[in-house]
Order: C-alpha cells, then structure tokens, then sequence
C-alpha cells in the first residue's frame, strides 16, 4: 500500500519539527519530571494539535489517518506524544457533540494555541475500568451545577485550560438504562483551580504529568454540559474508537523507534571481532518485532479507513490498540535485550521509551477489556463481567 503523497507530506513536517527536539530535550524533562511545554508549543504553532478541528473553526480539518501519522512520527522520533494526544482525541466528543456556540467558544482558541483542552477525567480511585460505577456527581442548582468527587489519573490537568469531565448526574437506581445518567461537562479550569477543584500531581515510572483532581463543591455554568443530560456515557464511547486508534498509532511509532535503535546498534557493535546483528539469535528477534509491528500497522491502517469512511470500528479500533500495544511492548523489551548493559544507561534514551511504552497495554484501555470486547461484541461468547 503506498501512502498519498498528502501523508508523506505530513510525516516529513514531523520528522522537521521533531528533530528540534533530540534525546537531550527528553532526557532533562525525564530526569526533573518537568512538562514539555516548548514540544507542545511548536506542535501548535505548527497547526499539528489543530489537526481534527474543521477550517470554520481555525483548524486544518484533516481526517483522522492524518492525526495517526502526526502521533506516529512523533514517537518514531523518540518524542513523546503523550505530552498533547489528549488534545486529539478528546476533540471529537466537542466536534460531535457540543452546542454551535460551545465550538465557536473553543475551538479556534484550541486551533490558535491560547487555550489547551487536553484534561480528560474519567477514571477514579475506587471503579477503575468499571467506569458506569464513578462516583463523581454534579447536582443542577439553577443555572449551574454543583460537583463532587474525585479523578484519578487526569493526566496533563495542570497544563491544560480545559478539561472535559464525566459526572453523575441522576442516581443509578433512577436510571432506566445503565448506561444513562452520566453527563459530560467541558471545564473551565482556569475558573476551577482554587475554588472547589484541586490538583495533586503522581508521580509515575515515566514522565507523564498526571494527576488527582478533587471536586469539592465545584460550581460551574450549567452551559458546560456537552449534549444532552444524561447521555455523557453514550458520548465518551464514540469518542473512545478516535482514542484508540491514536494511541495505536503512537505505538507503531514507538516499535519503529525500537526497531530502528536496535538494527542500528546491532549492525555497529562488535562483540567476539563481529556486529553483534550478525548472530541470529540477535538478528531473529529484531525482524520477528518488525513482522509484528507491520501487521499491528495493517490493523491501524484499516481502523483509521473504517472511521474515516463514517464506519463503527469498535471491534477494528480494539484490536488496532491492543495489537500495536503488545508490538511496541514486544520491540522495547527486544531493544533492552539487543543493547545488553547499555539498554539501561540513560544516554541512549532506550531504557526511557522503554518505561514509556509499558503504558499502553495497561491504558487508555487494558487488554483484558479488550478481550472482553472482542469475545462478547465479535464472538458473541458471554459476558464475563
Ligand atoms: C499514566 C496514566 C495516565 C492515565 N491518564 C488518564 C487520563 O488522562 N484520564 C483518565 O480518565 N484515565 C487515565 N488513566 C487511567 C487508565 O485509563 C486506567 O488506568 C486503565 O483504564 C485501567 O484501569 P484501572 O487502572 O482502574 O485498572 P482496574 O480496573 O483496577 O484493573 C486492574 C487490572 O485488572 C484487570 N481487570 C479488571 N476487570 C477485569 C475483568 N472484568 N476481566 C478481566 N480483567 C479485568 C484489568 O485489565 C487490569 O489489568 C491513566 C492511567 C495511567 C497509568
């Protein structure tokens, strides 16, 4: 399959702008656990978080395989998307689902840079993947509604202007359906911070700027629901497939990194007077983790064209996820073993992306529930939980 020339257009911005940014930049920002805003900065200056947003509303209006090859490229380059994918992915429940005057309100100050949406509050401590048992609330008072509760995991809260939240809003016994009465709110949090809502940065294995937020009678304009009351779960799931199929993208691009670093040193290092690549038993493991990144790639590719072309890739957009998190997962434990000691010293940025790419399996969706999925949505097997 060769690629519109539009594509490669675009990996080739990428690559320009990424190489501003080498192993040292993300090296610094690991070691102090800082953001790395500067990365985000010329990623929106270039128009690249802008990517999803239709041109009425300052955006380049490109489809969704083009978002996946920006989020590729950037980890193919030894970056690290996860400082801005939230903004691409979160975008769609705002484009399909918000009011004609909530998009002109945000989107093109998204578009310009002046506003970052890149807070998504959905997981807390005590439900975990069981996201229909949260225990956030926002009760209605007049014209605003009142929020309680606790996130966990909100990753990039204090970097961002706003965040898009998944709350209660009618009890779950008075709900007709199960997956009804939660609602979605677009946050200001610029508003929020200091008064009801509270930010406690964690501190991860790698890089990640995520965080707790605290709810504590939180007021907010009853203008910030997205959509129809109640129907935020509905909401969210639509949004999940573009998630998905981003993240997977991301995770191609992480097994090419792989891939590349470790051809590269094993074709250089001499051990017993030969290139350590020369040993099949080096050799084989490299080529047996491009296979598998090729094939995760195919499914990529097919889930980005099923929701491009106006499809429901549930089951595409899963497997896409879950075949490139075990690829990339697979290629970084491959590099370790392929640089022997050195996969551990910092300066080659291995051991780095290594942590970085254990993420993927585990969020934004772990492979048991993709499994599930598969086995009840596809197999028609019965649900397990
Ligand atoms: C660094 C990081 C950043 C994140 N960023 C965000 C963010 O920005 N916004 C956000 O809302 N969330 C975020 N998350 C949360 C992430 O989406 C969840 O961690 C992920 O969905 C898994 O949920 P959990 O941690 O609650 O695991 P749990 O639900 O507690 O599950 C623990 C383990 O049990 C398994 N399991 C649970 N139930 C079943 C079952 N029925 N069958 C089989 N296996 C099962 C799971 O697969 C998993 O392996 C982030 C997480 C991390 C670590």
């Amino acid at each position: 399959m060769t690629e519109s020339e539009d594509l490669a257009e675009i990996r080739r911005a990428v690559q320009a702008l990424c190489a501003e940014f080498p192993g040292e930049y993300w090296r610094e920002k690991d070691r102090t656990r800082d953001y790395p805003g500067e990365f985000v900065d010329a990623l929106t200056r270039a128009g690249f978080l802008a990517a999803l947003i239709p041109g009425d509303y300052g955006g380049s209006g490109l489809k969704l395989d083009a978002a996946a090859v920006i989020m590729e490229e950037i980890q193919a380059a030894g970056c690290n998307g996860a400082s801005a994918h939230a903004q691409m992915y979160i975008m769609n429940t705002l484009l399909k689902y918000g009011s004609e005057e909530q998009k002109r309100a945000y989107l093109p100050g998204i578009a310009d840079g002046s506003l970052r949406l890149q807070a998504f509050g959905v997981s807390e401590p005590t439900s975990g993947t069981d996201t229909l048992s949260l225990r956030t609330v926002a009760v209605r008072d007049g014209d605003e509604y009142v929020v309680n509760g606790q996130k966990i995991w909100t990753s990039r809260a204090e970097h961002s202007d706003l965040m898009l939240l998944l709350a209660r809003t009618t009890p779950r016994e008075q709900v007709a359906k199960k997956t009804e009465g939660l609602s979605i709110f677009l946050v200001d949090m610029r508003q929020a911070v200091g008064s009801g809502m509270t930010i406690k940065p964690i501190r991860t294995m790698m890089n990640h700027s995520t965080t707790e937020v605290f709810f504590d009678d939180l007021r907010i304009p009853a203008s910030s629901l997205i959509g129809e009351e109640g129907q935020g779960f509905r909401y969210i799931l639509s949004g999940m497939n573009a998630e998905r199929i981003l993240i997977a993208a991301e995770c191609i691009g992480d097994a090419k990194w792989f891939i590349q670093k470790a051809s590269d040193y094993a074709k250089d290092r001499k051990v017993f007077n030969r290139p350590i690549g020369q040993n099949q038993g080096v050799q084989f493991p490299i080529a047996r983790c491009y296979a598998q990144m090729r094939a995760a790639e195919l499914m990529v590719h097919h889930a980005a064209q099923v929701y491009d072309n106006g499809g429901n890739p549930g089951a595409e957009a899963n497997m896409a996820k879950m075949l490139a998190s075990e690829a990339s997962w697979a290629a970084a434990d491959m590099c370790v073993q392929t640089f022997g000691g050195f996969g551990f010293a910092e300066e080659y940025d291995v051991e780095r992306k290594f942590r970085e790419a254990r993420l993927y399996t585990v969020a934004p969706i772990s492979t048991n529930l993709i499994l599930s999925y598969l086995a009840e949505h596809v197999l028609g097997l019965p649900r397990s939980y």
